[in-house]
């Protein structure tokens, strides 16, 4: 693996806030998602403004049960869904002004939407970058319509055909996609045609991630009715196995198990997950960090609405749960840093003897309190998070 610099060594920041809000209207309930999100076709959602002006009262409550927030920097924002392209750009730029006015930003707050190509434009883009958006994410999954349709995605193929050009001349530099594989009818090939489709035009940000049945889910009901087959379990490992060195080759750095990104163009955000960061979630179906207690939302926009928020705050408990989110990092982190600041010490001791035993078993590299990953752990991942979260 290449050499990393000292700020792509991802280490414990407590003085900064992320903030996530959750859009949860989309153009057509894809069968696969288990995302709290509601198909309601092309027009916007008619219960916009509401939605937006209890998005405020909740940070307001957030604010008013946690009135040490106000303290710290918010570094990263976050409109996701749902599908937050969906929602009219004048009530994302009014919800910037607000929390502009709660909180403190820092100079270089990273502030993310999360787009469907069915709403991707030139104009779009130019309006998120004149409201101070500055990157964006477009949920693409796969070019090809078998696999859309597999997937039950709204397939509107100009807007396919023309999110690449869209992207690569964005006024936003900060521009990915989403690309799934392992989708039954699609093969590998199938998968790196679209893979290379993108990596040509050298887009800075791709999240290659496995198609997984979510219980609750119309995919899954139709594999229970055997009107659908399971994910491709066999390709999907062989991807998987494959991406690490292709995509350093092409100059990604591997940064979590399904994320690749130019030097410094990973998510801010999403780092926050997996660094055990505090941050506020906004809206129907989101979920909250802060202060060493999580809470999440209902998921039903109409209740969401109806109802102040919840008061019920559960105490996070990281001696499993750092588990959970640190080791997902392929990139080096410090982590004798992170098992001081959050476990109790017969915790530290369980964690620093599993390390170490990883170590001998070469599957991991330990060096001046920092840990990184060998490709080797990949397929034995989720067992060896167990081993340690245990
Ligand atoms: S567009 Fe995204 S959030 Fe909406 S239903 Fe499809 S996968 Fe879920």
């Amino acid at each position: 693996m290449k050499p990393y610099t000292n700020e792509t060594i991802w280490q414990v920041r407590n003085s900064v806030l992320g903030i996530y809000v959750h859009f949860p209207y989309c153009f057509k309930k894809c069968d696969y998602c288990d995302f709290y999100s509601e198909g309601i076709g092309s027009g916007p959602a008619n219960d916009e403004l509401s939605l937006f002006t209890s998005y405020q009262k909740e940070v307001l409550e957030r604010i008013s049960h946690f009135p040490n927030i106000k303290n710290k920097t918010i570094d990263t924002v976050f409109f996701g869904g749902g599908t937050p392209s969906k929602a009219s750009s004048k009530l994302w730029e009014n919800f910037l002004h607000f929390l502009r006015s709660e909180f403190d930003f820092a100079k270089d707050t990273e502030i993310s939407i999360e787009v469907n190509p069915e709403d991707l434009s030139p104009t779009l883009l130019d309006e998120y970058a004149r409201i101070g958006i500055n990157r964006v994410n477009v949920g693409v999954q796969t070019r090809n319509p078998i696999g859309l349709e597999f997937l039950g995605r709204h397939y509107d193929k100009e807007k396919y055909d023309s999110l690449l050009n869209t992207l690569t001349h964005s006024p936003i530099k900060r521009v990915g996609i989403d690309l799934m594989y392992g989708i039954p009818g699609l093969n590998e090939s199938d998968f790196f045609t679209d893979l290379d489709y993108f990596l040509d035009a050298g887009l800075p940000h791709l999240s290659l991630y496995s198609l997984t049945l979510e219980k609750g889910t119309q995919y899954s009901r139709d594999v229970k009715d055997l009107k659908k087959t399971e994910p491709e379990e066999r390709i999907q490992s062989e991807i998987l196995l494959t991406l690490p060195e292709l995509m350093e080759n092409k100059g990604y750095h591997w940064y979590e198990v399904s994320n690749y990104a130019k030097p410094g163009f990973e998510s801010k955000h999403n780092l926050k997950y997996w660094t055990y960061e505090p941050y506020l979630g906004i809206g129907p179906g989101a979920h909250g960090m802060i202060e060493g207690h999580r809470y999440g939302n209902p998921r039903n926009a109409i209740l969401y609405q109806k109802k102040t928020p919840t008061q019920k705050y559960e105490v996070v408990t990281p001696n499993s749960e750092l588990a959970l989110t640190l080791f997902r990092l392929f990139s080096p982190f410090r982590y004798l840093e992170f098992i001081q600041t959050y476990l109790d010490s017969p915790s530290q001791n369980h964690y620093i003897q599993t390390i170490h035993s990883w170590k001998n078993r070469g599957l991991c590299t330990i060096s001046d309190g920092v840990f990184q990953w060998k490709k080797e752990a990949l397929l034995l991942l989720d067992d060896l998070v167990l081993e340690i979260s245990n």
